[in-house]
């Protein structure tokens, strides 16, 4: 099974800055970002979302409203036909030095431990932050790095999800 390992925030749905969160309740999908799920999927990707969600144990949001802007991510995708195999958050703030926090590959890892077929070496990440190409570099796996300007050994620059398509 080869999974595209998405980051979700600036990648699949509008980011913001950190204290804007708390105001926020409905996810924006990014122009384009829906119809790049579903040719990923139409090339035999499953979809694992893996998301730092730092500002749950900063108390800028509560879980409760991670989960339901979750809810409502999972929802709208269904409604249009894309179907997401797993979503790995990392709550923990940055002083816990927890494992899981990109680029720390915890989430990859509970990934491969709960879906054993994961074929990493066809499989790819993407985000649009420098933590999510170091994941990558790290795995030694396809990187993708959205609208950065920095280079990471084997990463792909591209400007936004929808260009992925053509690499896959
Ligand atoms: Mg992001
Ligand atoms: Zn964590």
């Amino acid at each position: 099974m080869k999974v595209g390992f998405l980051d979700r925030d600036g990648t699949i749905i509008e980011d913001y800055e950190d204290k804007l969160w708390s105001s926020i309740t409905e996810p924006v999908f990014i122009n384009g970002a829906i119809d790049a799920l579903k040719a990923i999927r139409q090339r035999g990707y499953e979809i694992i979302i893996i998301t730092n969600q730092y500002l749950i144990n900063e108390k800028i949001i509560t879980l409760e409203r991670y989960k339901e802007i979750t809810d409502k991510f999972i929802k709208i995708l269904l409604d249009n036909g894309v179907e997401i195999l797993d979503i790995f958050y990392c709550p923990h703030s940055k002083e816990e030095n927890c494992n899981c926090m990109k680029p720390k590959d915890g989430m990859i890892k509970m990934a491969l431990e709960k879906y054993s077929k994961i074929d990493m070496e066809n499989s790819f990440i993407a985000g649009d932050s420098l933590c999510d190409i170091q994941l990558g570099e790290r795995l030694g796996i396809k990187a993708f790095g959205i609208g950065l300007d920095k280079e990471e050994g084997r990463t792909i620059k591209i400007d936004a999800l929808k260009d992925i398509v053509r690499y896959l």
